[in-house]
Order: structure tokens, then sequence, then C-alpha cells
């Protein structure tokens, strides 16, 4: 419950601990699903850091945090081992004692005796609390989060691992910092674009999107672009949420209408999703054939749960004898223009969809690189072919990037191509 003591919370300070997450392998991510959770409940970020397992540095962070914002939300480091330096820092910067939690004492040892172990000694530390604070229940771990609440400043500690932090984090807000919350709720909707740049879309899209900033109440709109894809993010700040989420609906709607038919998505479904959904709605089952993508079209397709309903399997077929023995690509095709060349595309298409029993398909041959290209095929050069329901597109791309980038948009192409053959646009 909110204490109406403590005053409301209007801006944020997130902290992301771990040493791993100064190295080049690991990335923080918390601070993403913190922030959108935060401007759901109307706490507006103000400012983030990421600090190794240093206690000095985690102190140092906590300060400028709670110099900068009202509430401080920090995850990682409540580990039981010795790097695991959060709780000593949070007593640090409170200046406070610590005391153990009998309650959690007794938490941490039902845990390790429900799996038939005793407890380590060193997983009693995770049971210490810093005086003035108090331990949030971990369903899906060992380590407890905190919370210290203060008249200046409000503490919020959560465990690193992404799959215990969220559901604790939802229960707080639920809990104590929504209610707490000054600030006003964040509506958002985001639109993706495919096969546009992202000067194509922006465009047609500003003289639109740049209205929105002067109507009342305002929607900000921001672009961002991706390998094949282009999104655009719309939001509104507003006391009155109901009139917030007009006012986003309404630019959404107009912007739609203006980048059809290659705004494929105005309800955050990624590409996937949406040719999913427009073959389940359909009963149509759709296939792949893969050359440069290497089996990618089939990962993203599966990527989605229920894809068994439409999605019948794709064949990767890389060296040209398969595309004659599993999709029945005439050899004298091959010859006469070359595995990377429409007609083959075609066929590749035709032959998986006879062979593996779909309505659609899909087909992708290309020069990935950095090797094989040629003065009429440079590397990025990439056909693809979308045939069934009586009709067929083929198209070449040239794309540009290294041979992932070149992957990952001919994938997205690919996506694309099958729900523009749907919806026959
Ligand atoms: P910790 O709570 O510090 O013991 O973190 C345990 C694990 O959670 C780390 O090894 C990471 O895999 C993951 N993790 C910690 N912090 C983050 C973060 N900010 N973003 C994503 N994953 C994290
Ligand atoms: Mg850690």
């Amino acid at each position: 419950m909110a204490d109406r003591a403590l005053p409301s919370l209007s801006t944020a300070a997130v902290i992301a601990v771990g040493s791993e997450l100064l190295t080049p392998f690991r990335t923080d991510t918390n601070s993403l699903a913190i922030t959108s959770r935060l401007d759901a409940a109307g706490i507006r970020l103000r400012w983030k850091a990421v600090t190794g397992d240093r206690i000095e540095d985690i102190t140092q962070a906590i300060r400028d945090g709670a110099a900068r914002a009202d509430l401080v939300v920090i995850s990682g480091g409540l580990g039981p081992t010795a790097d695991d330096l959060t709780r000593e820092a949070i007593a640090a910067f409170a200046g406070a004692g610590m005391r153990e939690d009998p309650t959690f004492v007794a938490a941490l040892e039902a845990r390790f005796a429900a799996r038939g172990m005793p407890m380590p000694t060193i997983n009693r530390r995770q049971a210490l609390v810093p005086e003035g604070a108090r331990a949030l229940a971990n369903p899906l771990g060992s380590a407890p989060g905190l919370l210290l609440e203060r008249a200046d400043v409000t503490i919020a500690a959560l465990p690193g691992p992404p799959r215990e932090l969220i559901p604790m984090l939802d229960a707080l807000v639920a809990s104590t910092l929504a209610p707490r919350s000054a600030g006003t709720p964040l509506v958002r909707r985001v639109l993706k674009v495919s096969g546009r740049a992202e000067s194509a879309v922006d465009e047609i899209a500003a003289p639109i999107y740049l209205t929105g900033e002067r109507s009342d109440p305002p929607v900000e709109t921001t672009i961002l672009a991706k390998p094949g894809l282009v999104e655009l993010h719309l939001s509104c700040r507003t006391a009155d949420e109901a009139a917030g989420a007009r006012a986003v609906e309404a630019m959404a709607a107009r912007l739609d209408a203006a980048l059809a038919p290659a705004c494929f998505s105005c309800d955050g479904l990624n590409l996937e999703e949406t040719v999913g959904a427009l073959l389940g709605e359909r009963t149509l089952w759709m296939a792949a054939a893969e050359s440069c993508t290497g089996g990618l079209i089939a990962a993203r397709m599966t990527d989605v749960a229920g894809s068994s309903a439409y999605f019948r399997g794709g064949i990767v077929a890389y060296d040209n004898a398969v595309k004659t023995s599993a999709l029945g690509v005439p050899g004298a095709l091959l010859h006469a223009h070359g595995a990377v060349s429409e007609p083959v595309a075609r066929a590749m298409a035709d032959g998986a969809r006879a062979r593996l029993g779909a309505d659609v398909a899909v087909a992708v041959t290309g020069i990935a690189g950095p090797g094989g290209g040629s003065d009429s095929k440079p590397v990025g050069t990439v056909v693809i072919a979308a045939t069934g329901l009586g009709r067929g597109r083929v198209r070449t791309f040239r794309f540009i990037g290294d041979r992932a980038l070149v992957r990952e948009q001919s994938v997205q192409a690919a996506l694309d191509a099958v729900r523009r053959l749907i919806l026959d646009l």
C-alpha cells in the first residue's frame, strides 16, 4: 500500500549492476524492461548507468541516481557470492547496518530443502536486509529483492536474471510504485514498415506526425530503422489516458493509410506473426525454399507458437544439385540463367509448394557474400519469389551490408513477399 507520508514518484534512475555488463559479451536488457514498465506507470526515466561489481562504484551510482530522481531501480548483484554487493552498497548509501530477515532465512532453507539439499552457508547473506529496508519475495529464484522507501528517495533492488526480475518488477509496480506515481501514463503504439528505406518512410510520414506534436494532447513520433524494417514509435503522455489513446490511434490510422501497403503492423506484431495470422485466418499452408538464407525463414516462421497450424516446413537447397533433387528445379534452367535468377527462384517456390503440399511458398536465392559476386550479380543480389493462390511475384533485390545483414534483409523481404502475395498487394 502507498504510504501517505511518502512523496509521490515522478522520475526514475536505473542502475544495472554486473561486471559482465562491462564486457563485449553481455548487454544490459533489464533497464529496457524496467523503463517500459515505469513508462506505463507514468514514472519517467531520467538517467541510467551500468556499473561493475565494485562496492564503491555501485554506491556512487546510487548517490548519482538519488540526486537526479525520486526512484532508483537497481538490477543485479543480489546473489549469494562475494561479487554480489548491491545489498552492501544500499546499506553504505543509507549509512545503515544490516539485519537478517528471519522469514527469508526460513524461505531460503525451505527452497534448498525442497530440492533435497542443505543450504550453503553463503546463501544466508541473501537474507541480509539494510536497516529501514524490506525484502521482496522472489517466487522464481533464491535472491530476494530489496525496497528502501525514504522521504528523499525510494530504492528498489531486483535480481539480475530477467525471468526473475520481470515478475518481481510487475508485482512491485502494481503494489507500490504505480500507486505512488505522480506522473501521467504513457500510451504507446508501434507501426512497422517493411521494404522501404528510413528516409523514404520519413518523407511520407513526417508531414503527418509533425502535426501530432502540435495537437492536444500532443503525440510524439520517433523513427527506428532495423535491417529491412522501419518502426514508427508513437507516444502520448497525458493525464486523460483515454484521450491519449484516441490521439495515438488517430495518428496511427493516418500514418498507416499514408504508408500502405508497406505498413504491415499497427499493433506491434512482427512480420512472422502478421504472416502467421494472415495464413491462419484463411486456413492456408505455407512452405519455404531457401538457398542463401539457409533455413532462417523457417526459423522465423516457427518462432511463433502455434505455427504448426499453417507452416508446412522448408527445404534448404543450398547446392544446385539439391535445388534439382529436392525442389525439382530443372538443370537446364539453372544452366541457362544461373542459380541466382528470377526463373530459378520461381521454380524453387513452385517446387516447395508442390513437394510440401502448401498453398503459398516463398523462395530465396542470392549472393550473401563476401565472395561469389560478379559484375552482373554483385554481392547482395538476392532474388525472392512468392507463388501460390494462382499468383506469383518475383523480384531481384540489391541489399547492402555484410553477410549477416544481407541474410537478415532477405528473410524480412521474403516474409513481406508472402504477406503481399496473400493480400494481393
Ligand atoms: P546477478 O543477479 O547479478 O547475479 O545476475 C545474474 C545473471 O542475470 C547475470 O549473469 C546475467 O546473465 C543476468 N543479468 C544481470 N544483469 C542483467 C541486465 N542488466 N540485463 C540482462 N541480464 C542481466
Ligand atoms: Mg552479477
